[in-house]
């Protein structure tokens, strides 16, 4: 979390960091099935708000995950079968990046797709290098790149998953981002898991400090995963925050939200902010 890149190469215009939640784009229950009408609906979105420069990650949802889960990619390299399983979870977060693309394409989209496992080695799960420049040329010409979270290379242990999270942070900050903007399957952050406690209320505004405060709790609480769903998420953002960069999260499942979000309109939804409170 503590990555400081050397340098932060400069873009005309500050680009716009958008990730699209696994949890929206594909049918989380059934592995290695696409929401293809949220896609669609989506890239549509997308399209009519017209950002630019702008960045696309989305997440794995039941395209890698399963996939990455039954060889321990996770894990790191221990055995030669999970060679195998690296190239099948790569393959699996390729088939729905190409949906993915291809839904932007014809909406009128640039999109172009770019490999996280082909630019990007980790050092203990954490982002050691990234290549850049073709990104930036991608931006500055037009194009709409679209990273993923993806199987990596990594220099301690292999292997490692490279969450689409993490990506988003790293390139917002890599990029000098102007705003992050998250698509969940939630409308935001909520005092709780709105999936499993009704009595869960939206958090509107969070600034670091107080999302520091909410980890402490749910750490205390000893919440089963701590580095999964929004929380991690969230913890993952942070270095982003930290630095300025304006960010909000918001339901990519409902129509319009996106949409707003990306045209800068009032939306349900959670603005994290730097802020100075100390909670
Ligand atoms: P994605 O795959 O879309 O990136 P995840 O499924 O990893 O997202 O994380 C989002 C999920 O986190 C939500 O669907 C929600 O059920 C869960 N979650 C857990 N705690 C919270 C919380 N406090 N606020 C909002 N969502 C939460």
């Amino acid at each position: 979390m503590q990555e400081n890149p050397a340098k932060v190469q400069k873009l005309k215009a500050k680009p716009t960091v958008f990730k699209l939640g696994g949890s929206a784009v594909t049918r989380k229950e059934k592995p290695l099935t696409p929401n293809l009408q949220a896609i669609r609906r989506l890239a549509n979105e997308i399209s009519q708000a017209n950002v630019s420069p702008l960045v696309l990650v989305h997440g794995g949802g039941s395209f890698g995950h399963p996939v990455a889960e039954k060889y321990g990619i996770k894990e790191g390299y221990k055995e030669p079968s999970q060679i195998m399983g690296f190239a099948k979870t790569h393959q699996a977060m390729t088939k729905l990046n190409k949906l993915i693309v291809d839904s932007l394409i014809n909406h009128n989209i640039p999109a172009v797709e770019v490999q996280p496992s082909s630019c990007v080695v980790t050092k203990s799960g954490r982002i050691q290098s990234m290549e850049e420049k073709p990104l930036i040329k991608m931006l500055e010409t037009g194009f709409v790149p679209v990273l993923y979270g993806d199987a990596v290379l990594d220099l301690e242990t292999g292997f490692a998953i490279l969450s689409g999270d993490q990506l988003v942070s790293s390139l917002a900050i890599r990029l000098n981002a102007d705003r992050i903007v998250i698509g969940a399957d939630v409308n935001g952050i909520y005092t709780a898991d709105p999936k499993i406690d009704p009595s869960a209320r939206l958090i509107q505004r969070i600034t670091l400090n107080e999302l520091k405060s909410l980890q402490h709790k749910i750490e205390g609480a000893k919440a089963t995963d701590v580095t999964g769903g929004m929380l991690g998420k969230m913890l993952e953002l942070m270095p982003a925050v930290e630095k300025g960069i304006r960010t909000m999260i918001v339901n990519a499942t409902k129509p319009n939200m996106v949409y707003k979000a990306l045209k800068n309109e009032k939306v349900v939804g959670t603005i994290i902010e730097k802020g100075e409170t100390v909670v």
